[in-house]
C-alpha cells in the first residue's frame, strides 16, 4: 500500500480543542466531515493516544478550528508535534474559549465549529466521533487548507543524506525508534500512530 496515495484525500486541517475540569488543551486532526444537516452532524477522528482525544472522551465536547491559507508549520508543529502531556500548548499562544468552554485559536482560522459528541467508536488507532454542531462561525475570508496544501507547501520535507548509513529511524513526534535500515512507506509509529512521513532517519557514527 503506498501511505502516499492518502496525501490526495481533499479533507482539511484542523485545531481539536479540549477542556477538562479546566484544564485545555489541543492537538490537530485532519479528519472532519459534515454528515448531516438539522441538526447539523459532523464526523471527526482522532488519535487514541492523544491527550486531546481522551479528553474529549470525557468532556463529551470540543471545539474544531479550521485552518486557512496563512497557516504556518510552526502552527501545526505547536498543536501537533507535541504532547499537553509535557506542556501547556496556551501558554505563549493567543486564545479564546467558546461556548462550551474548549480553546479555539485566534489566528489562522476561517471557520470555528461548537460540538458536542453524539456517539464514539474505537477504531483502534483513532476514535470516530460523530457530533451535533451546536454553533458555527466565520472567522476569515481566507480559504481553508487542505490535507494536500500542508503535505505539499506548508510541512518542510525530511532530508536523506545519501552518503551517510541510516541504521534506523526515529519518530519526529514521539521518538519511537525502528531499529531498521528501511522505512516501510506504509509504517505507522507503534506508539503514536503517526505515519512513515514523520519519521526522520538515525545515521551511523
Ligand atoms: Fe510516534
Amino acid at each position: 500500500m503506498e501511505e502516499k496515495a492518502f496525501f490526495n484525500l481533499s479533507y482539511g486541517v484542523f485545531v481539536l480543542g479540549a477542556n477538562l475540569d479546566g484544564k485545555i488543551n489541543a492537538c490537530i486532526t485532519n479528519t472532519c466531515m459534515q454528515v448531516a444537516n438539522d441538526p447539523t452532524r459532523i464526523a471527526i477522528a482522532a488519535i487514541n493516544t492523544n491527550l486531546t482525544c481522551e479528553m474529549i472522551k470525557k468532556s463529551g465536547t470540543f471545539s474544531l478550528s479550521v485552518l486557512d491559507k496563512d497557516t504556518t508549520f510552526d502552527t501545526i508543529k505547536h498543536f501537533g508535534y507535541q504532547s499537553g502531556r509535557n506542556v501547556d500548548k496556551f501558554a505563549d499562544f493567543a486564545y479564546e474559549l467558546d461556548a462550551n468552554k474548549n480553546p479555539y485559536i485566534k489566528k489562522q482560522i476561517c471557520s470555528l465549529l461548537t460540538c458536542k459528541i453524539i456517539s464514539s467508536t474505537d477504531l483502534g488507532t483513532h476514535s470516530l466521533f460523530i457530533a451535533e454542531v451546536q454553533d458555527a462561525k466565520v472567522m476569515s475570508d481566507k480559504a481553508p487548507i487542505t490535507y494536500a496544501d500542508y503535505q505539499k507547501d506548508i510541512k518542510p520535507k525530511t532530508k536523506v543524506q545519501t552518503d551517510k548509513k541510516i541504521i534506523g529511524w526515529r519518530c519526529k513526534i514521539c521518538g519511537y525508534e525502528l531499529n531498521e535500515s528501511n522505512l516501510p512507506s506504509d509504517f505507522v509509529c507503534p506508539i503514536c500512530g503517526h505515519p512513515a512521513d514523520d519519521f526522520e532517519p538515525i545515521y551511523a557514527d
